[in-house]
């Protein structure tokens, strides 16, 4: 019999749960399809669980194929200044379940870049948060995650942070910040609950023999725990589902301490049914 520790605060994160609660919720109200802005997670599993609900992804450059009415969902990312006012100007039925706390980003940056600070996002440029945060500040903000392109910085900046990044990343970044420029605004944006999550995950890592992170292959939060248990744990391994989890992994005789968290996009059901797989 194998020790299975689940890590605090594994799974959905309030943002990511308030954008799926809705997403039903609203489609129990209307007898039709409903669509979301990009798939609504980072998690094949829930996305086809939606798929089943009729609640399917649509790309902003697709959206002129819907009818006058269909109802469109915002996922928890949010968007930019100008794919907001493009939505706006359609017949859609607009939801907006960005989570308040990007939202709160979007408007430090545009109240920041409009009075003349140049924007600095800690983050990976390639994830839709950090292009919906770009987008608050005319897509002008220097994204970066490693602070060595920073010598170019302007003398006034004001910098946040994608709401899953890791902090020793930010502490590094703003490191490198202070040595270049005069006037530096800082919101540390990065989510209470990533943290939680982060820093729980770290510390089961070290007393475990193996670890199992679960989550979307493309989702970057996990894919960030996966890194963090890794430096700990040299045995830890990234699932989707259970189907990820080899035989061969959950009978191996040296693993006796299974320690198992998870990403912000993945739902309870795919938790419990690996750890009744591992058990
Ligand atoms: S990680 Fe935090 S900021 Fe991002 S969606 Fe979840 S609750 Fe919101």
């Amino acid at each position: 019999m194998k020790e299975i520790t689940l890590a605090d605060s594994a799974g959905f994160c309030f943002g990511v749960k308030r954008a799926v609660d809705k997403a039903l919720e609203i489609k129990g109200k209307y007898d039709k399809k409903i669509y979301t802005l990009g798939p609504l997670i980072h998690n094949n599993d829930v996305v086809n669980f939606l798929k089943e609900n009729l609640i399917y992804p649509i790309e902003l450059e697709d959206i002129t194929s819907l009818e006058d009415n269909d109802t469109i969902i915002i996922r928890s990312h949010g968007v930019s200044e100008e794919t907001l006012n493009i939505l706006k100007k359609t017949n859609l039925n607009i939801v907006d379940a960005t989570c308040p706390y990007v939202e709160n980003i979007h408007k430090k940056v545009k109240k920041y870049y409009d009075l003349g600070y140049h924007i600095i996002i800690v983050g990976d440029k390639n994830h839709p948060e950090v292009i919906g945060i770009n987008g608050w500040c005319n897509d002008c903000a220097v994204i970066l995650k490693s602070g060595i392109d920073i010598e170019t910085t302007a003398n006034k900046v004001c910098v946040v942070a994608q709401t899953t990044e890791r902090q020793s990343t930010w502490e590094h970044v703003l490191t490198k910040i202070i040595k270049v420029s005069k006037e530096i605004v800082a919101f540390n944006t990065i989510c209470s609950a990533t943290e939680v999550r982060q820093k729980s995950a770290e510390e089961l890592s070290k007393n475990v023999d193996a670890m199992v992170v679960i989550g979307g292959f493309n989702s970057s939060n996990t894919t960030k725990l996966y890194e963090i248990c890794k430096q700990n744990c040299e045995n830890t391994i990234h699932v989707e589902n259970i189907l990820d989890i080899s035989d061969e992994f959950i009978k191996d005789e040296n693993v006796k301490k299974i320690g198992v968290t998870a990403g912000a996009s993945t739902p309870d059901w795919i938790i419990k049914e690996a750890i009744s797989k591992m058990n």
